[in-house]
């Protein structure tokens, strides 16, 4: 699905690569004469290109960004307690993953735009929630399931005194 560039950076080899808002990296690199991409050379042309979208199929393939940690987790819920917003269309901000993880019965889970498609969930099947991606779920069988959410961790490094503020 399509993700929006927030960042660039380079890797060990110095080619140039994305951050997407979802999480994920994808690389930019200027290789001709199959993937020419002189713009990303250039300082000020890559920041024309922060806030365009590129594919990202380790979304498609629903895989939680390697460098991301679960931080939160709901109370578990049952068919009783399941909240109302949970029920009907919703999703996560911008790079916040969930997991769903059902501890019995089974959970109808259901994930609209871009990927129209429906699963049950039960003990061995866990659920990925996609940032943004709206979803609702709907307990059967007496369901019993929580919730994780894993984001990007900071690191003690990254904490400058304006992020601390
Ligand atoms: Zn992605």
């Amino acid at each position: 699905m399509l993700r929006k560039i927030v960042a660039f950076h380079q890797d060990e080899e110095h080619h140039w690569v994305a951050a997407l808002d979802c999480g994920h990296a994808q690389h930019t690199r200027h290789d001709p004469p199959f993937f020419p991409r002189p713009w990303v050379l250039n300082k000020d042309s890559r920041a024309n290109h922060i806030g365009t979208s590129l594919d990202c199929v380790r979304c498609d393939r629903q895989e939680i960004p390697e460098d991301y940690v679960a931080y939160r987790r709901t109370p578990t819920f049952t068919s009783e307690t399941t909240p109302i917003g949970l029920r009907r269309h919703h999703s996560t901000k911008s790079g916040v993953w969930g997991v769903i993880n059902v501890l019995k019965g089974q959970l109808r889970y259901r994930i609209h735009e871009p990927y129209h498609c429906e699963v049950i969930l039960d003990q061995h099947t866990k659920g990925i929630v996609l940032p943004e991606v709206e979803h609702e779920v709907e307990p059967q069988n007496n369901a019993e399931f929580y919730i994780e959410f894993w984001h990007r961790e900071e690191k003690a490094d990254d904490l400058t005194p304006n992020n601390l503020a």
